[in-house]
């Protein structure tokens, strides 16, 4: 059998295929997806004349000979200029069109080149430099090596572009992007030892299965209810703006108000109420012919991306699209009524970078609702948004470098008259910076994971502290450490502990932990695994910032707490009669529940009296000390911890 154009069919069939899965899938809109239809069609293309290149070859008939030639010359044509055009695939893949102008890059990738290449094909006819026919027979000329030279060159750059902008992909799609060269390597190899082994075109169209397997999904990008792009394909786009220095307006649309719809409405209809959203949102875009994409996140989140050359367009589009979602939208018989946030950012002028951009589109909701389009350069804190974009940064290198310090607050025993036990509070200073409140770094540390290690850090700092002399004179029992929900969530974290504190020769009642109420219940359960773990150790746990949050009492009372801690939220109650009965009775209910109760944030000598006659076991807040570093600490007690009635200096 003649096995040679069997690679052709079969490339000519998946070629076709992956066409019609374009068109079916809809991918068909956005410079990538443009140019990955031209390299099908291309493909597509060579195929077809090698496959009647071939076909010809095999006949030796010289009535077809002008055939034939054209044939090989159209093939071989076709088949040199995939690789520029792989180029500028590639080019749109990096988001890079900007660094040589779209027309320019064209011009030099595809023009150029095709020029050259359809000059090289029609010289060769007058002197077969790339290949002749004799007698019907396809024989090879010299310039054939040269032409697999400038080949072996354009697969450099696209690999060395691809090296440098490597940072933009996920490493499957760039697995995807490079698979192209290796596979056409051995084809050449191949092709060139045994030039019946046509498997050049078969190589590069598994190549093509690769981009169609790894990189055009429609699943990964789109949001099918809304048929605009998804979270994936925001962040893949602003990453990408970012990291190629462009300029472009964001244009943040929040339905403040749409998870209290979706509560309301079924499912069906809130998908509905989304997708007249999107429609409401595009039309407008599609109306102002502005060079922008849509996105929808999540939870009643849109974004419109707009390119640098529409820039002067953002406010046009921002106040139609505010308007437009003004009025109630009619939906099943009811009328729904939005509150949507508009805001126009300018990146990078006033954010420069990814984790900025969503940090701060996360809840628009915190700004006043006057109902008219927002300027994020009138709302940024511009402080807080730079100490945001660079914390993961300062946190590594402050883990790097042991730049965290733990400081203890001490805790006053109402009955014992004397301090029992302290906070251990971890800190970080940071030279521009100064010091930078955990409040705002352990939720940081949460998203990246880094709280394994600090907090691993702080709770070896506090066992050290409690096998210390200075600690067995301190008059202290016990050291109450924080640990966050994601540390809790960590198997293993039982051991671990218990393991520091056998490296230390800590006891369980020299330790209480505190946790804080996590807002579902599967979270609750896995965190259960580990408490029960340490509770069987012997250690005990505080329910921190109790009054806030969540605070779901039936939660509350199935948890095995020893001690809850009042917020200090809670605490300060302003002297509001009703809040004052509230925290009465929250204290009674506690205490019948004989929990032991330290109060949090107490900062004057008249919330001291209050939380005394209510009985509370213990107080902590600045009325008795700041949070201090250990020494001064030692010194503190030192000097404060007697069994006589504690005075403040
Ligand atoms: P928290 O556990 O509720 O800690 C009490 C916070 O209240 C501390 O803030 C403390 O400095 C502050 N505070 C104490 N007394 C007063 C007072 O009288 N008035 C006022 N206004 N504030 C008072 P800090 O140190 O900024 O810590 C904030 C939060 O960060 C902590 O809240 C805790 O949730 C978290 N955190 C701190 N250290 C650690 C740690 O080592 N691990 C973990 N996972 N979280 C930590
Ligand atoms: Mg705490
Ligand atoms: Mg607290």
């Amino acid at each position: 059998m003649n096995m040679i154009p069997t690679f052709d069919l079969c490339s000519f069939i998946l070629l076709s295929f992956f066409l019609a899965a374009t068109y079916f899938r809809r991918m068909t809109r956005g410079k990538i997806n443009q140019y990955y239809i031209i390299l099908l069609i291309i493909c597509l293309l060579t195929c077809s004349f090698d496959i009647l290149a071939i076909f010809l070859d095999a006949r030796h008939d010289p009535a077809f000979a002008a055939l034939q030639f054209t044939a090989h010359s159209v093939y071989l044509f076709l088949h040199n200029i995939t690789l520029p055009l792989y180029f500028l695939y590639i080019i749109a893949q990096t988001d890079t069109f900007h660094r040589f102008g779209r027309v320019s890059a064209e011009i030099w990738f595809l023009l150029v080149p095709a020029v050259g290449y359809g000059a090289v094909m029609a010289l060769n006819a007058f002197n077969g430099m790339v290949f002749t026919l004799d007698n019907g027979i396809y024989v090879r000329g010299w310039f054939m090596n040269v032409l697999y030279i400038i080949s072996a060159l354009w697969s450099l750059l696209c690999i060395i572009y691809l090296i440098i902008y490597h940072r933009l992909f996920t490493p499957a799609v760039l697995v995807g992007l490079l698979s192209t060269f290796p596979l056409m390597a051995v084809a050449v190899v191949v092709q060139m030892l045994d030039h019946n082994i046509r498997i050049e075109m078969f190589a590069i169209t598994v190549g093509m299965l690769f981009i169609a397997t790894f990189i055009q999904r429609p699943e990964a990008v789109i949001d099918f209810n809304t048929g605009i792009n998804k979270f994936n394909a925001y962040a893949v786009d602003m990453k990408r703006g970012f990291h190629n220095k462009k300029k472009f307006d964001v244009i943040l649309i929040n339905i403040a108000n749409f998870l209290s719809i979706q509560e309301i409405l079924n499912y069906e209809s809130a998908n509905q109420l989304l997708r007249m959203i999107a429609d409401t949102i595009s039309k407008i875009t599609k109306r102002s012919k502005a060079a922008v994409e849509l996105y929808y996140l999540d939870k009643g989140r849109f974004r419109v991306f707009v390119d640098n050359r529409s820039r002067d367009r953002s406010d046009y589009l921002a106040e139609s699209i505010n308007a437009a979602l003004k009025p109630k939208l009619p939906l099943n018989g009811m009328e729904i009524d939005l509150v949507a946030y508009v805001c126009i950012v300018k990146c990078p002028e006033e954010i420069h970078d990814f984790d900025t951009l969503i940090e701060f589109g996360k809840d628009l909701s915190k700004f006043r609702f006057s109902g008219k389009v927002l300027y994020a350069a009138q709302m940024l804190d511009h402080s807080k948004y730079d100490l945001m974009s660079s914390l993961d940064k300062i946190i590594n290198e402050a883990i790097l470098n042991n730049r965290f310090e733990v400081y203890y607050q001490p805790i006053y025993s109402v009955s014992e008259k004397c301090y029992r036990s302290a906070e251990a509070l971890v800190r970080l200073y940071d030279e521009h910076y100064g010091f930078i409140s955990p409040a705002i770094f352990i939720p940081a540390t949460e998203r990246t994971g880094t709280i394994i290690t600090i907090g691993r850090f702080v709770f070896e700092e506090v066992c050290k502290f409690i096998a210390s002399e200075e600690f067995k004179n301190s008059g202290l029992d016990y050291i109450e450490v924080n640990l966050s929900l994601m540390q809790c969530m960590q198997g293993g974290l039982a051991g671990d502990l218990l393991s520091i504190m056998k490296k230390y020769g800590v006891r369980p009642e020299q330790i209480n932990l505190e946790i804080t109420e996590s807002a579902d219940s599967e979270t609750q359960s896995i965190i259960a695994e580990n408490i029960t773990e340490l509770l069987k150790a012997g250690i005990t746990f505080s329910l921190d910032d109790f009054g806030t949050g969540y605070s779901n009492m039936q939660r509350m009372a199935s948890m095995p707490l020893k001690i809850v801690k009042l917020d200090k939220t809670f605490v300060n109650m302003n002297d509001n009669p009703k809040l004052l009965i509230v925290v009465q009775n929250t204290v009674k209910m506690l205490k019948a529940m004989n929990m032991e109760i330290v109060v949090e944030g107490v900062e004057t000598a008249e919330l001291v009296e209050r939380f005394t006659l209510l009985n509370c076991e213990y107080i902590q807040g600045f009325y008795y000390s700041r949070p201090l570093p250990k020494d001064d600490f030692v010194d503190f007690l030192r000097k404060n911890n007697t069994l006589s009635p504690v005075t403040v200096e």
